[in-house]
């Protein structure tokens, strides 16, 4: 982590072995399966995390490591928001269902909202999370720059004097 010049953001830096959330709705949850059997290869060498149902199921059915979090209508996608912000996952496939309402819409919009806060790489389809896991990014680190929040605190504190 390094603060930049001006100390308007800080350098984040995505190792080379992700820390990888995957969460999807019910009507999505096949399909994330088969996604996971079908880039196997390349997930086995990152740490793998999701929501309750969404990590037991691809656990069962592909044999990957994934440690589950709650269920996203209990509080699962909260859970992962705050991990983002705490610097503990930096990567999300989020296999969301556009036909279907769900009771934890707020949570979702959360989860989208602070991921786009840290700069997070995000998938809510399978074509992106095709082309986000075969990026030459997979294989090296990433630096990326997010809004020092530190600094934000003091210029907003400075600005209520
Ligand atoms: P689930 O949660 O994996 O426990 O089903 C996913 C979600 O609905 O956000």
């Amino acid at each position: 982590m390094k603060e930049n010049l001006d100390n308007k953001y800080i350098t984040f830096t995505i190792g080379k072995q992700k820390r990888i959330a995957l969460i999807a709705h019910d009507g999505k949850k096949e399909e994330m399966i088969q996604w996971c059997e079908e880039h196997k290869e390349i997930l086995q060498r990152h740490f793998l995390c999701g929501t309750g149902t969404t990590a037991r199921l691809i656990s069962e059915r592909t044999g990957l490591p994934v440690k589950g979090y709650n269920s996203g209508p209990l509080g699962g996608d909260q859970q992962i928001g705050a991990k983002i912000v705490e610097g503990g996952i930096d990567f999300v496939i989020f296999f969301s269902d556009p036909l279907e309402a769900q009771p934890h819409d707020p949570d979702v919009k959360a989860l989208l909202r602070i991921a786009q806060v840290y700069d997070i790489p995000i998938a809510n389809n399978k074509a992106t999370a095709d082309f986000m896991v075969t990026s030459k990014y997979m294989e090296e680190e990433y630096q990326h720059e997010v809004l020092n929040f530190r600094q934000s605190i003091a210029n907003r504190v400075e600005a209520m004097k």
